[in-house]
């Protein structure tokens, strides 16, 4: 049989799924993915569920997409928050001083690695962490601002602009982390995709030797699959639609569509 034949879940060793868009929207499943994925799993490929969103913990997320029919164990969730604190850890010693500009999720992830969340500039932290928090407040920001300012490193969970919700379009990390950058003139260090610490953080989580991205973002998923040379399946159950695909630069073009994740489990001739 050619490889053109055979179906994703023979091609690839692993598929590093996006959250949001692809396996739920909100806190619905996607109609087609618990089958989908059970599906995939039962052929033999591995699953890890890759998110942006670094508001909450691995468990929580493990807990939900159980609920939602995909079994899922703590450990097969990797979130931004857990790249951006495996970034810091690997430059600060255990036990320095981190500034969460966050919720949950990043706490939970820098605790893991042996570095200690703070809340104030005074107390002279080695980094800033921004991510998700729909608690985030001016008085957090101003001392993330502050130590940004006096030199600690600045690092977003994720850079993504928008965050897409049920009522519309809102704005995502992305957009708060500008104001941090804005006023101290300092771009932070982004850890989710499209950059390389998430999706390491993924390939790793699988073992995977052939990973097939799954999502359904052109600028985050699909071009970071290809900035680390992974292929890239986009589904058309979340943010993107005909019309960017026609727009998309080379680099954002996706290796395979499908509608949904119905797609891992048949061939793409052509
Ligand atoms: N960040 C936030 C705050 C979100 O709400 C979302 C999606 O809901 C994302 C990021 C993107 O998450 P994912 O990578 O799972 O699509
Ligand atoms: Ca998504």
């Amino acid at each position: 049989m050619k490889p053109a034949d055979l179906p994703l879940n023979a091609l690839y060793d692993a598929a590093l799924l996006d959250l949001d868009g692809v396996v739920y929207i909100g806190d619905r499943a996607v109609p087609a993915a618990p089958e989908a994925i059970a599906k995939a799993r039962a052929a033999g490929m591995a699953a890890a569920f890759v998110t942006n969103n670094s508001s909450r913990t691995p468990s929580s997320i493990a807990e939900r997409l159980t609920a939602l029919g995909v079994p899922a164990a703590a450990s097969d969730v990797v979130t931004s928050a857990e790249a951006a604190a495996r970034l810091v850890a690997e430059r600060f010693p255990a036990g320095a001083p981190v500034l969460v500009v966050g919720d949950t999720g990043l706490r939970w992830a820098l605790i893991r690695r042996g570095m200690r969340p703070v809340t104030q500039a005074a107390e002279d932290p080695v980094a800033v962490v921004q991510g998700h928090s729909p608690r985030l407040g001016y008085d957090l920001v101003c001392q993330g601002a502050l130590a940004v300012g006096r030199g600690a490193l600045f690092v977003a969970s994720n850079a993504d602009a928008t965050a897409p919700m049920g009522q519309g379009i809102l704005p995502g990390n992305g957009s708060f982390s500008r104001v941090i950058a804005n006023a101290t003139g300092v771009e932070p260090v982004v850890a989710g995709k499209p950059m390389r610490p998430l999706h390491e953080e993924g390939v790793a989580r699988t073992g995977a030797e052939r990973p097939l991205v799954v999502g359904d973002r052109l600028d985050t998923d699909i071009e970071g699959a290809h900035a680390r040379g992974a292929a890239g399946l986009l589904v058309l159950s979340g943010v993107t639609g005909a019309r960017e695909l026609a727009a998309a630069p080379p680099e954002r073009r996706p290796d395979y569509i499908a509608w949904d994740l119905s797609g891992l489990n048949e061939s793409h001739p052509g």
